[in-house]
């Protein structure tokens, strides 16, 4: 078949660089703002605090109740603040919790967006907004919802500890993943997602001997930043229903079910789509799955979803909610075989895909 895509850049400025967060008060004014509201999770509160000062009068506060998965009550709550300050601009600073609630005000204000993530979960650079209410997890998308500056300054991703160091490159490694299968895949998307995989791969075992090597943390940021950018522009398939059905019925911790999952539904596709995926068996190894799997364990990452908590009666649940309203996925999928694979995480047990 001769080659066929549709493709559209992202409009969002992306300074990557050690030391290119000192420029976030020049990037609040390039945006034509003066009155930033610095956002942080109450853990990066000091941080937040630190990065306000250094903006000096730019900066009209900061609001340090960030929590995962941007529960709606925290963002009115937040929402009051920005109304008080005036602020006309946000500054997220942290993870993708931080940057969701940034987002989730931008959607409700159209305020201008600057995010410095600390993780590796990309979210700063997608137009999606996951949102709960009353125990349910909603998701919108918009142009309103992606930022408009994203700063990647490695010097602040030190002291992410090694252990969600990995976790979070993980997560940012599931993008990639099933990107390159996605159904609206382009030659950039592939492009993006093989270099993400294989910025991890070189970075995440440096840093698990070397936290504070800035060569190896960059490395990751610029796998985050190449992971996440496929997140925002193709569609995600069966891995992401699983664990955004782990996360919303069962409230696991967001990187650690993308992290264990990701080798047993790469596996499970691999059969289906193996020229697609091989570039996965290629920069990791061995089969797909299996590759994904050697990968995770000799970086220290969690492998079986039962160190969650999670029962195997919750396996049950969650293979017939992963197979209700199922995303697109490469290799058709029925209940038996989801809880099939389900079980194998569950234990912890390596694919043979
Ligand atoms: P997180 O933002 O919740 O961070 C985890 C913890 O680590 C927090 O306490 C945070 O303050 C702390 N932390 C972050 N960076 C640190 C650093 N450098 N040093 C020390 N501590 C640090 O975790 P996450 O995995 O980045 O984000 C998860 C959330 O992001 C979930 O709600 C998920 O749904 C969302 N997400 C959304 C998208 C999207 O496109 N909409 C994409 C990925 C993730």
């Amino acid at each position: 078949m001769s080659l066929s895509f549709h493709y559209a850049g992202s409009p969002a400025h992306i300074a990557f660089g050690e030391g290119a967060s000192q420029e976030v008060g020049s990037w609040i004014e390039k945006i034509g703002c003066r009155r930033a509201l610095v956002l942080s999770t109450p853990q990066q509160k000091g941080d937040a605090e630190a990065l306000a000062a250094r903006i000096g009068p730019l900066a009209v506060g900061v609001f340090s109740g960030a929590v995962m998965h941007t529960p709606v009550d925290v963002t009115e709550t937040a929402m009051r603040v920005v109304e008080e300050s005036r602020a006309d601009c946000v500054v997220s600073l942290g993870g993708g919790s931080t940057t969701g609630l940034g987002k989730a005000i931008a959607y409700r204000t159209d305020l201008p967006q600057i995010v410095i993530p600390t993780t590796y979960a990309g979210s700063e650079v997608t137009p999606i907004l996951g949102q709960t209410e009353g125990g349910r997890k909603t998701t919108v998308k918009g142009t309103k919802i992606l930022p408009e500056v994203v700063i990647y300054d490695a010097t602040l991703t030190t002291g992410l500890p090694v252990g969600m160091s990995m976790t979070s490159g993980l997560n940012a490694m599931a993008h990639a993943v099933e990107a390159l299968y996605a159904q609206d895949r382009n030659p950039i998307s592939t492009l993006m997602a093989v270099e993400g995989l294989r910025a991890f791969r070189s970075a995440l075992p440096k840093i698990t001997t070397a936290p504070n090597d800035i060569e190896a943390r960059a490395e990751g940021l610029y796998g985050a930043w190449l992971c996440g950018t496929v997140l925002g522009t193709v569609g995600m398939a069966l891995h992401h229903k699983i664990c955004h059905t782990f996360g919303g019925t069962f409230d696991t911790p967001h990187a650690e079910t993308h992290a264990i999952m990701l080798p047993h539904t790469a596996g499970f596709n691999g059969v289906a789509v193996p020229e697609l995926l091989q570039p996965v068996a290629k920069i990791f190894g061995g089969s797909v799955g299996g590759g994904l799997w050697d990968f995770a364990k000799s970086i220290g990452a969690p492998l079986a979803l039962r160190d969650l908590g999670l029962t195997e009666a919750d396996l049950d649940k969650a293979s017939q909610i992963a197979v209700e309203n199922p995303y697109w996925n490469p290799r058709p999928i029925d209940r038996s075989s989801i809880r099939a694979l389900l079980q194998q995480a569950w234990e912890g047990r390596r694919p043979e895909n």
